[in-house]
């Protein structure tokens, strides 16, 4: 579904990524890991075209997503729950949902169904929701385009343990309906009984592949400092 091969991302001079390499087939949930500054969050941008690579192929269904404008590649069918969350702060819960949303399986109801709080806090300024809730409206708003593949980039980082569990649940319910999923995130306890494959980058270099259970102590400790 998403193939992206040897990119090469840059930060005006300064080079971020030096051959990432990544794929996500149908109705797998694929965790890309690494310590802070290898090269995660870049690798997402290149995806989506922010921070576009200049050398290197993306492949969405065998349509290149490279030169492609963000708004042309979120058409495609990939979305995006960012870093930081970026809700519309001034917009309420119900608009922050409906602004993106495409006709398909997900719908309002639906959201609310799999993130409760957000159907109590339909008429809230989203500026005025928790950390926590403005992660589950980034996530519901995303699902709302009804993407083919979503992209969570650390969707649990720096929220509390009640809050973090209840979005883990939320991926879990992903996960077994069957949708696609690319996930950036750090606790290992939580991605690796439920991810299809790891992808783990070093340095801006993807350095390994695999499954969960063949991800063993010294990769653990050589990659990920655990
Ligand atoms: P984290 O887990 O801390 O979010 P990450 O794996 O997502 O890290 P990136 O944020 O992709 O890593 O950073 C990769 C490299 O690119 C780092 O060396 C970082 O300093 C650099 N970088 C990131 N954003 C910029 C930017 N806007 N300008 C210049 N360099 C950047």
């Amino acid at each position: 579904m998403l193939k992206v091969a040897d990119i090469e991302t840059f930060y005006g001079p300064s080079q971020a990524l030096f051959g990432v390499n990544l794929e996500v087939n149908a109705g797998e949930m694929v965790a890309l890991m690494g310590r802070n500054g290898m090269g995660k969050t870049t690798t997402i941008r290149s995806i989506f075209g922010l921070t576009p690579p200049r050398r290197g192929a993306i492949e969405f269904d065998s349509q290149s997503l490279i030169r492609l404008p963000s708004y042309r590649i979120a058409k495609t069918g990939l979305g995006l729950v960012p870093e930081g969350r970026r809700c519309f702060p001034n917009l309420t819960v119900h608009e922050n949902l409906m602004v993106t949303a495409r006709a398909g399986e997900w719908t309002l109801s639906k959201v609310e169904a799999l993130f409760p709080r957000l159907e109590e806090r339909r008429s809230q300024m989203a500026k005025t929701l928790s950390g926590g809730e403005q992660q589950m409206l980034a996530i519901g708003r995303a699902l709302m385009t009804n993407p083919r593949l979503l992209v969570l980039d650390e969707a649990t980082e720096g929220l509390a343990p009640v809050i973090r569990q209840e979005i883990w649940q939320a991926i879990r319910l992903l996960k077994q309906q069957g949708q696609a999923t690319l996930l950036v995130d750090k606790s290992l306890s939580e991605i690796l009984p439920i991810a299809d494959r790891c992808t783990i980058l070093e340095k801006g270099c993807t350095v390994w592949n695999g499954k969960p259970a063949a991800l063993d102590n010294t990769i653990r400790d050589r990659y990920l400092g655990v």
